[in-house]
């Protein structure tokens, strides 16, 4: 009888397509054995916040930004009650920082109220915070936490598609595609894998797959086979 997570779909994975993503797995884990976000945090609370300023900019922005914000805003309290133009100004370099300071202002709103100014451990209270979706709750449980979760972002949207792990293109369904292709301990860390490799590698629209690793493994018709 199978057993596991089933796909978006209702469906157990094959054998053979278990055998696929193992093989995938493996060669990204060999490339990046230690992997994790490259925001910068020293709790649940600021990689919450850095996350929801993640959107849209690089993490050398966001960091950048972190250190002032939570030097005036320590804690969920003190943002809570924040004036947002004071914030506006800090996070600003960003992008859209009229929107964010709504949002990180709304869900330090919501984690005092809620939960006593405490990050929960548990995606459907996460994604209760305002501000807060579930690639965001994905990636602070996975990385604060340390708890199984697969975040899904641009990336790993596009390497699931292009390497034949998921015929769908809700997040939500591919998340529930991969969590039935790749045993728990790898759920951790195989968004930052996929990530850092769409980074290095499978560019959107350059894919370098003249010097993919993966190439064998990937079923992607328009493979870009020069620079
Ligand atoms: S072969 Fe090309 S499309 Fe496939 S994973 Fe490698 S870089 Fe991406």
């Amino acid at each position: 009888m199978a057993r596991g997570h089933v796909r978006a779909d209702g469906t157990h994975p094959a054998p053979a397509e278990k055998a696929h993503a193992r093989k995938i797995g493996d060669r990204l884990a060999r490339r990046y054995p230690e992997i994790g976000t490259a925001l910068a945090y020293d709790s649940p609370w600021q990689l919450l916040v850095s996350t929801v300023l993640s959107a849209q900019t690089t993490d050398e922005n966001v960091n950048k930004v972190i250190p002032v914000l939570f030097a005036n805003y320590p804690t969920p309290d003190d943002l809570a009650s924040a004036n947002p133009e004071d914030v506006e100004s800090i996070v600003f370099s960003t992008g859209f920082y009229r929107q964010k300071t709504k949002s990180i202002l709304a869900l330090a709103a919501d984690l005092v109220d809620k939960h006593d100014g405490d990050v929960p451990v548990d995606i459907d209270e996460l994604t209760k915070l305002r501000g807060v979706g579930r690639k965001t709750a994905s990636v602070v449980l996975a990385e604060a936490f340390g708890v199984p979760a697969i975040a899904v972002d641009t990336h790993v949207k596009r390497l699931s598609k292009r390497l034949g792990l998921t015929t769908e293109t809700d997040p939500t369904k591919i998340e529930s595609d991969l969590k039935a292709l790749f045993p728990r301990s790898r759920w951790r860390q195989l968004s930052m894998r996929l990530i850092q490799y769409g980074r290095d590698v499978c560019d959107a629209r350059k894919p370098r797959c003249f010097e993919c690793g993966l190439i064998d493994l990937c079923p992607f018709p328009d493979k870009r086979m020069s620079e």
